[in-house]
């Protein structure tokens, strides 16, 4: 049987070691591309340096390496790809898609009683002689799209946030725009990722929409949350997941994704674990949910 191409991806940042809730984010990604026979490729997303942590990038790669997660080809470093992000600002600036912008967070607030933009310096098509960002132009209008787990989504990203920044005062490339090109760049086909990124999505859309890119299908899967209702990451003291024993960190997850693995993998090596999820995967059985407490999980050592 012929099926369509498959690339997923998992793309961390670099800001701690890997916690549970990345750790079910890698599961969920790779076993969905490999039960698709598909490719399944790995991206740091280290472009924000004042948010990450000396040495966090080759612990998750270790980390991810343990538990029996092996992508294809080179890990790519969107450190090194800051060139190709400048030519995507000034190909949109030119386009007239993009505007220079010297807000400060205090003025949006003042003009907009909120932190959406107001479209303040969308005439601005000449670079200013103080310090800028570059935003993108939205429009006032839903952008909708069919979730792989949410069903039909929908967002007036005018309303919710408005033109959104590309490129940083600090001159640091926005998320958004290094998410999309590194992801049209790399042929990916499939995003799985958190539920936390499902309004980033949104702007991804746009983004993509505007540079004539492919929009991949997009899956967001349920975050873990604390007793509080936070999501786990290193603001909310989450464990990083240790290189012990992977099968009951996997385990965990995969119970955490609705999956039935059976007992009899209990202290099986990862290899043979990730092999039953890939023939056994059910996305449809993921909650179809925002979040999971993670009290109503077992804990993985127990
Ligand atoms: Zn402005």
């Amino acid at each position: 049987m012929m099926t369509d191409p498959y690339v997923g991806r998992f793309a961390p940042s670099p800001t701690g070691p890997l916690h549970i809730g990345s750790l079910l984010t890698a599961v969920a990604s790779y076993v969905d591309a490999r039960s698709h026979g598909g490719r399944w490729l790995l991206r740091m997303e280290d472009i924000d340096p004042p948010r990450e942590m000396a040495g966090a990038a080759d612990s998750i790669l270790e980390t991810v390496h343990h538990y029996g997660l092996h992508w294809d080809g080179e890990v790519l470093f969107q450190s090194r790809q800051q060139e190709r992000y400048e030519a995507a600002v000034q190909q949109l600036l030119a386009s007239g898609d993009a505007f220079y912008c010297t807000c400060s967070r205090r003025q949006i607030q003042e003009l907009s009683g909120s932190s959406t933009y107001p479209g303040t310096c969308r005439g601005c098509r000449q670079p200013p002689d103080q310090p800028f960002a570059v935003r993108l132009q939205v429009e006032d209008r839903d952008i909708r799209f069919e979730d792989g787990l949410q069903g039909s989504v929908h967002c007036n990203l005018q309303q919710q946030g408005g033109d959104f920044v590309i490129k940083r005062k600090e001159g640091l490339y926005a998320y958004h725009l290094a998410v999309v090109l590194d992801d049209a760049m790399q042929g990916i086909t499939h995003v799985v990722r958190g539920c936390d990124l499902l309004d980033s999505t949104f702007s991804h859309w746009h983004l993509q929409t505007v540079m004539g890119l492919p929009h991949p299908h997009y899956t967001h899967l349920p975050v873990i949350v604390n007793d509080e209702g936070q999501k786990l990451s290193k603001q909310t003291f989450a464990q990083p997941v240790p290189k012990a024993e992977p099968w009951p960190y996997l385990l965990y997850c995969l119970q955490a994704l609705g999956q039935t693995p059976p007992d009899s993998l209990r202290g099986a090596s990862a290899a043979c674990i990730l092999q039953w999820a890939c023939e056994h995967w059910q996305l449809q059985r993921v909650p179809h949910q925002r979040s999971i407490a993670q009290q109503t999980l077992h804990h993985p050592a127990s």
